[in-house]
């Protein structure tokens, strides 16, 4: 056991996915729930929580870890309430998909002896709710912890030994960097398979029937994308708004690069530029973050978020 008691805020596919795995390894001793809605508390009493309380404040008395697992919108509102309640000496770390925006919410509420270590796994399914978790979610992927500097280093390494344990291979970045990087690698590719969902949708000259009929070449993959949670990505679009819009201005850039190429005929722009991205599709699988199956590993439902 790693904690004692472990409180959960928020009881979606992140929080479920972190008491299976915990129950599953024997890491908490008891795990207490807190989620707004009385469907939520009582799936989650029902299928991974030791206890569900109906207030965030309650849940979190006497916990020795509290895991802030809601959207990044709601996580500043929650700390305000939870803040008089810490035990002192406990930690506190989110989930949040951003990191600045975190910290800038949570921060000021958390009273000078409480320990927070704000964090990121990058692994998660287009399901969302508490029956959506699964105890090896976190297997294999990455968990980001984004400590300030100030954070005291054995209290990092014991967390970090609870997020090793649930499966997960842990790296400590800087907030800034962090934005940035998940800006890259996931937030603006979410908004790209928005976008192209949403361009299949508007199409008139192609039909509904032949989108989906024939959504095998790419399209089912986007689709898959731009199924997540609609709130979350909302939140984390509005947070990270300066990285995305950055990373957002270099695409079109890129885009019209490869418009003109097409439009000109310049196949040995095309060529090169496909033989350039190739290689780093080559370059994630050798890293072991996915399969090179000619199903993309879609059968295996993780994927960053
Ligand atoms: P989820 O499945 O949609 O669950 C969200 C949970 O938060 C629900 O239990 C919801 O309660 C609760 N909640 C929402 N607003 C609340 C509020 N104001 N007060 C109390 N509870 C509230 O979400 P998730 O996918 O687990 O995501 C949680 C966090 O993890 C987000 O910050 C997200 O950015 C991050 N994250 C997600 C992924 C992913 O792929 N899904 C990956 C990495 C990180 P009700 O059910 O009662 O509404």
């Amino acid at each position: 056991m790693i904690y004692q008691r472990v409180a959960l805020i928020g009881l979606g596919l992140i929080a479920s996915s972190m008491a299976h795995a915990m129950r599953a390894h024997g890491l908490a001793g008891e795990i207490v729930g807190h989620a707004r809605s009385v469907e939520t508390r009582a799936v989650a009493r029902d299928l991974f929580c030791d206890r569900v309380c109906e207030t965030a404040a309650e849940a979190v008395k006497g916990a020795d870890l509290v895991v802030l697992a809601v959207p990044v919108g709601a996580m500043g509102e929650i700390a305000a309430e939870i803040g008089p309640h810490l035990k002192p000496g406990a930690v506190v770390t989110d989930v949040g998909s951003v990191k600045q925006a975190v910290v800038d919410a949570v921060a000021p509420h958390i009273p000078p002896g409480v320990h927070f270590i704000p964090g990121h796994p990058l692994a998660g399914t287009e399901y969302s709710g508490p029956r959506s978790g699964f105890a090896t979610l976190f297997q294999n992927r990455w968990w980001l912890l984004t400590p300030l500097p100030e954070t005291d280093p054995v209290e990092i390494a014991r967390l970090r030994k609870l997020l090793e344990a649930m499966g997960a291979n842990v790296d400590e970045m800087d907030v800034a960097r962090h934005d940035l990087v998940l800006a890259v690698v996931s937030h603006t590719p979410h908004l790209i398979a928005y976008t192209m969902v949403g361009v299949a949708d508007h199409m008139r000259r192609v039909s509904q029937q032949e989108v989906i009929k024939y959504s095998a070449s790419g399209f089912r993959d986007f689709t898959r994308i731009a199924a997540s949670d609609p709130t979350m990505w909302r939140d984390v679009f509005l947070t990270n708004k300066d990285a995305v819009l950055d990373i957002l201005g270099r695409f079109a850039e890129e885009l019209f690069t490869l418009q003109r190429a097409i439009r000109m005929g310049d196949g040995e722009h095309l060529h090169a530029y496909f033989t350039r991205t190739r290689a780093i599709r080559r370059g994630i699988i050798e890293a072991g973050q996915d399969t090179a199956a000619p199903d993309f590993g879609r059968s295996a439902p993780a994927k960053e978020g």
